[in-house]
């Protein structure tokens, strides 16, 4: 059986051999009168794939595809989707697939703080029990508000990491209004910091990259950032000490991390944000001390609302945010490779999975 009966997915069948990917059939839930199918062209490879794969977060369920970065056809559209979409159009998918749309929290606009959210993958559908599939697919089927209508001037390859890296990163900064002569920091130039970087410089902010080393340097300015900070550089730190409004940690292990010395940076009253998922077993040390001194606040911000991954999608397309994309044939052998390589940090700075129709053989 293939489509509509079933789908295709291409991922973990076996946790212990979790960079050998191999493809299985699935059934998704049943189809919903707000529901969009969606053909998937492209997907990109985030850093929450390699901790779900590599069983960071636990083994919730196997098979799995994973992939929350997802570029597709509408294909299926139930009566009740959303105004503004229709079928044949390109629609992009972020990390989230479902909230219950009736809480506080969801009648407030923040679909995605939503306490019944539903995860792209290693979700579960709060009605059915059934379990979510990702983006390393031929379809997904997905409540179509969660499904964002892709302005023509983005191409593909490069909007897909823009739905679960670039919002993450994005939204903080429109939470904290940050505008012209904001002085933002980036804390990591990898996927997600690459993005934000990008972002915060269209928005008018005056940009501090900051890493443990000086080995980024030439890569964060060619993105546009006006000062670099290595924090393994007391000279350095100490320059730049009481300089930032906000900052934004998009690292994804915190091992070693010295947030005492990124906390100096700030001035007072400035928030650090954090917004990625360690593994389950990572926490942050801070004193609170030197909180209270300086009355700096410590925020976590998770992905974006659906108005807000609207709102980049169209600041994308006139602000001409484009990431840097290696695009990758999809395969099973391409697949294992490119996690294996985020896995080491060999990614300059995202990958997306590209060429779906071949490889499912649509
Ligand atoms: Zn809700
Ligand atoms: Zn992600």
């Amino acid at each position: 059986m293939v489509y509509p009966e079933t789908f295709t997915g291409l991922g973990v069948v076996d946790f212990d051999d979790h960079l050998h990917p191999k493809t299985f059939e699935f059934t998704p839930r049943e189809f919903r009168d707000t529901d969009v199918d969606i053909e998937i062209q492209a997907c990109g490879v985030c850093g929450s794939d390699i901790h779900a794969v590599g069983g960071h977060w636990g083994r919730p369920y196997c098979p799995v595809a994973v992939g929350h970065e997802i570029v597709g056809t509408v294909v299926k559209i139930g009566p009740n989707a959303k105004a503004g979409i229709k079928l044949g159009d390109r629609v992009g998918v972020g990390a989230q697939c479902d909230s219950d749309g009736t809480c506080k929290t969801c009648c407030r606009g923040l679909e995605n703080n939503c306490a019944q959210n539903i995860w792209t993958y290693f979700g579960k559908d709060v009605k059915t029990g059934i379990n979510t599939m990702g983006g390393n697919a031929s379809h997904i089927r997905v409540n179509s508000k969660f499904a964002f209508k892709i302005p023509d001037s983005l191409e593909t390859a490069y909007v897909a990491p823009l739905l679960c890296g670039g919002i993450t990163g994005f939204s903080p900064l429109l939470q904290h209004k940050v505008g012209k002569g904001t002085r933002v920091g980036v804390v990591g130039i990898g996927g997600i910091g690459h993005m934000t970087i990008l972002f915060a410089k269209a928005l008018g902010a005056e940009v501090t990259a900051i890493s443990r080393s000086r080995s980024k340097e030439a890569d964060a300015k060619k993105l546009g950032a006006d000062h670099y900070v290595a924090t393994s550089d007391l000279d350095d730190l100490e320059k730049h000490k009481d300089t930032l409004d906000i900052i934004v940690n998009t690292g994804s292990s915190f091992s070693g991390s010295n947030f005492t010395a990124v906390l100096s940076l700030l001035i007072a009253r400035g928030t650090l944000v954090f917004i990625t998922a360690p593994p389950a077993n990572e926490n942050i040390e801070i004193a609170p001390l030197l909180l209270l001194s300086r009355n700096i606040a410590v925020q976590g911000s998770g992905i974006g609302s659906p108005e807000e991954i609207e709102f980049m999608l169209d600041f994308a397309s006139k602000h001409n945010i484009k990431p840097w994309v290696e695009q990758i044939d999809l395969n099973e052998e391409n697949l294992g490779k490119a996690w294996e390589r985020v896995e080491k940090g060999d990614v300059h700075y995202r990958f997306t999975m590209v060429n779906y129709d071949k490889f499912f053989k649509k």
